[in-house]
């Protein structure tokens, strides 16, 4: 660095100072600017540092005495020269241009032109002090560039993105803003946490407090108020050396919902929205440890719907699934909160009572529950019954896991079917076998239908009157091979359940047609051959048409044949309405088979084409000596006069039966007194006509 040298610097020793010239120069070479002084009539340069009079293409003396022009160059002139003038005004000038060095190089700088007076305020020269603001623009451009870059980002993504420093949000996107509902002012100065579901606030708390920066789930509040469950990642940024964090906000309620889907169909049972298997097998698991722990009981209940399969053949899928929803509901209601109940598939469901004190209240709610899902359901206007048989199995008595109580369930379930039905059985041992030998009956009866071990007997039906013979009942018989003749108390249910009454059901229909139109043609009188027939044919809906076909074929007239119902079959309405509109067409009567045990409505009764009831046997068998049965039975026989229908008793073994029932004005008889059933060879009645 060169020196001021006095004698250059002389001229104008007012301007910079005599005697402090080599200072002056040192520290002029030494500040990081462009310094110059010019004098103000002549605009010649003064005084140049270094930097300044090269960056002019001079040195630091051959710029002395330059004009301005001559020392920034023509072009640089042009931009600068009203400057100057302002400056020569007295002004103070500041302004930023680009300058381009001798070497072809371009910066942008800032330069401060400062008017230098003297005591009288007269213009003593003009200070240049450029600083290159090169670095600092580009800087600044490229702060600005990554800003514009940031927001762009943070325009075209639907993630919400928030800026906020000590938890005071400072910035957020549009995304966010449309993902929580607010405005950006309502969001921008308020705290964080004011946005967040109260129980996630420690999470968050703690989340920023350790400067986490991995991903989170949390629930933040919408506008609304309701909750949106979120994903959240944060990163802490250092602003001007302070720690800010950015925050991205993932609304991930559409995520959360399908995994909740797939995690309750995985556990439930699409149809009836109860827990399947799978979950109630694992729940299962847990209670028994609980009981086991406590000593405690544990009750598992296997529910098998007795008809679903009839309905659902008959009546359709949709009524079968309307049925099974409602079942599940009924059951539902009678559980308590520590009970479970679950559907295993088809008609299968699967309770637990986990809070009782003794077997006996176990049986307690099963008879509760048969109770409840017997009870007509209406559906599609029709007034269905499920009835159902439940097996039950006790922790720890009949096994201590899982898997064995709910076989052993199942295996009592199957044993209450096979013992009538509609109702509840407890497991004992040896039932497990039942299993197998359910297929073996089952492959029986199936032999018997292909072998012809079916048989019937018949059994006359007499007027109390005059002893008359005015019709015949044709009740089926199995001539098993090894157990002999065997009664359908011991197969007829069984066939009901294993869907093989209808084939049964078949036979006996057109061999007892059959016969009566062969003893007719044999010139015997032509009398009514009553046909019993099963609940279950009874619902397929085809029946007519089956009766049709069997009176065609045996050539046997309608009015000779009297079909025998059951009075349960009657709540099912439409069904029942229904084909016996159909039967009354072809001529066939009906009869109500067992009447009184039932519950059917008189006045729905009126509305039945039906032509016939028969009293049970059950209030015959005590006609001398129960008061209450006397009562029936004579209500019985009046009803049916009421009604105009023929009253019919079964089951009459004695005379004073008989006395009883011609007292009463009964129509007709059948019994023991008045002939066994007996084979249709045996059948020797026709005496009586
Ligand atoms: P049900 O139709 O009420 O038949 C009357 C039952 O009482 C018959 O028993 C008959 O043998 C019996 N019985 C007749 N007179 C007397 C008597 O004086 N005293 C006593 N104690 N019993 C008498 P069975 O033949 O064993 O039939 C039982 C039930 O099986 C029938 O009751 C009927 O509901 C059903 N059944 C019989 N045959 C068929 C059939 O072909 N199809 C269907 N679906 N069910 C049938
Ligand atoms: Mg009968
Ligand atoms: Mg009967």
């Amino acid at each position: 660095m060169k020196a001021l040298s006095p004698t250059q610097a002389g001229t104008q020793a007012s301007a910079v100072g005599r005697g402090n010239d080599g200072l002056l120069r040192l520290v002029a070479d030494s500040v990081p600017a462009l310094i110059a002084y010019y004098e103000p009539k002549t605009l010649r340069c003064v005084f140049a540092n270094k930097a300044y009079a090269e960056s002019n293409g001079w040195t630091a003396e051959s710029i002395i005495g330059k004009t301005v022009r001559e020392a920034v160059g023509e072009a640089a002139w042009q931009v600068i020269e009203p400057q100057v003038a302002r400056v020569l005004k007295g002004e103070s000038v500041e302004y930023v241009r680009t300058m381009t060095l001798p070497n072809g190089e371009q910066r942008v700088i800032e330069v401060h032109l400062i008017p230098h007076f003297d005591a009288e305020a007269q213009l003593l020269g003009a200070f240049v002090l450029i600083t290159d603001i090169t670095r600092h623009q580009r800087a600044e451009q490229s702060i600005r560039e990554s800003a514009e870059r940031m927001r762009k980002f943070a325009a075209a993504t639907t993630e919400g993105i928030f800026f906020h420093k000590d938890s005071i949000l400072i910035d957020v996107n549009q995304a966010l803003l449309n993902i929580m509902g607010y405005a950006r002012e309502e969001m921008i100065g308020h705290h964080t946490l004011e946005f967040v579901s109260p129980e996630w606030h420690q999470t968050m708390i703690d989340y920023v407090s350790e400067q986490r920066e991995d991903p989170y789930e949390a629930e933040v509040l919408h506008k609304d108020g309701h909750r949106i469950a979120v994903e959240l990642v944060g990163k802490t940024i250092i602003v001007d050396g302070v720690a800010h964090r950015l925050g991205v906000l993932r609304d991930i309620t559409a995520r959360k919902h399908a995994e909740a889907r797939i995690q309750y169909m995985a556990h439930h049972d699409m149809l009836t929205g109860l827990p399947n298997r799978a979950y109630l097998t694992e729940r299962l698991a847990t209670i028994l440890a609980l009981a086991r722990r406590h000593g405690t009981l544990v009750a598992i209940m296997f529910i098998d719907l007795d008809n679903f399969k009839t309905v659902n053949d008959s009546l359709g899928h949709h009524v079968g699934d309307g049925l099974l929803k409602e079942v599940a509901v009924r059951i539902k209601e009678v559980l308590r909160e520590a009970d479970m109940v679950s559907r295993l598939g088809g008609d299968e469901f699967l309770v637990i009572l986990a809070d009782f004190a003794a077997p006996e209240d176990a049986a307690k709610v099963a008879e509760k529950l048969l109770q409840v899902i017997a009870a007509p359901i209406a559906l599609e206007g029709r007034a269905l019954s499920a009835k159902a048989s439940i097996g039950i199995s006790v922790f720890p008595r009949d096994g201590d896991n899982a898997e064995d109580l709910i076989r052993h369930a199942d295996a009592a379930m199957y044993s209450a079917k096979d013992n009538g039905r509609g109702h509840s059985r407890f497991y004992a041992p040896g039932l497990a076998d039942e299993g197998a030998d359910t297929l073996a009956r089952e492959s029986g009866l199936r032999q018997a239908l292909q072998r012809g071990e079916f048989v019937l007997f018949y059994q006359p039906q007499l007027r109390v009157d005059d002893l008359r013979l005015v019709g015949i009942e044709a009740l089926v018989r199995w001539r098993h091979p090894e157990r002999g003749l065997t009664d359908p108390s011991e197969f007829i249910e069984f066939a009901e359940t294993r869907g093989l009454i209808d084939e049964i059901g078949q036979y006996v229909l057109r061999e007892a047609c059959r016969q009566n139109k062969a003893w007719q043609d044999a010139g015997h009188a032509a009398l009514p051959m009553s046909v019993n027939v099963s609940a279950v044919q009874f619902r397929r809906g085809d029946l007519v048409a089956a009766v049709k076909r069997v009176l065609e074929e045996t050539g046997m007239e309608g009015r000779y044949l009297e079909l025998e119902l059951t009075e349960s079959l009657l709540m099912d309405r439409d069904v029942v309405g229904e084909a016996l509109t159909g039967l009354r067409a072809l001529g066939v009567k009906i009869t109500i088979d067992d009447f009184g045990t039932g519950y059917s409505s008189l006045s729905y009764l009126k509305q039945l084409p039906i032509d016939k009831l028969k009293i049970d046997r059950t209030f015959i068998d005590d006609l001398g000596t129960d008061a209450d049965d006397r009562a029936i039975a004579i209500a019985i026989i009046n009803l049916a006069k009421t009604l105009k229908l023929t009253a019919l008793a079964e089951g009459v073994e004695r005379q004073e039966q008989l006395d009883f029932l011609r007292a009463q004005g009964c129509d007709e008889f059948q019994g023991y007194l008045a002939g066994n059933p007996v084979p249709a060879e045996e059948f020797d009645a026709f005496s009586r006509c």
